[in-house]
């Protein structure tokens, strides 16, 4: 991955990081009915997704993004945790905290369904 588009995420990382906490203090200061946990934390509405999200979904997410500022420090951002093939550059640019593939992605959710 080159220096730049390292710098790229690391900037997304940390506004998206930045942006969840807030969410977080906001929803803790003035506790709302609780939305479902299972929020789609989908594409182009990620912004909206995460202002829709539960208290744990947020900080599920919050150790997500640190995991992955981490993840691009070491130089294995782009590197699938389960299978060890790279991710895709445009699957990480719609969710810059992730650190499977789709496929390893996909698995972990069947599990959770079981
Ligand atoms: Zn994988």
């Amino acid at each position: 991955m080159e220096e730049q588009e390292k710098l790229q995420f690391q900037t997304q990382l940390l506004e998206l990081r930045a942006r969840t906490q807030k969410l977080l203090e906001e929803k803790t200061a003035n506790p709302l009915p609780e939305p479902k946990d299972e929020a789609e934390l989908g594409s182009a509405a990620l912004d909206m997704a995460l202002e829709l999200s539960s208290k744990k979904v947020l900080k599920e997410t919050l150790e997500m993004i640190e995991k992955a500022l981490k993840r691009l420090e070491a130089g294995i951002y782009d590197i699938c945790e389960i299978c060890r093939r790279k991710i895709p550059l445009n699957r990480l640019k719609t969710i810059p905290y992730t650190s499977y593939c789709v496929e390893c992605q996909a698995k972990i959710e069947e599990e959770k369904g079981k």
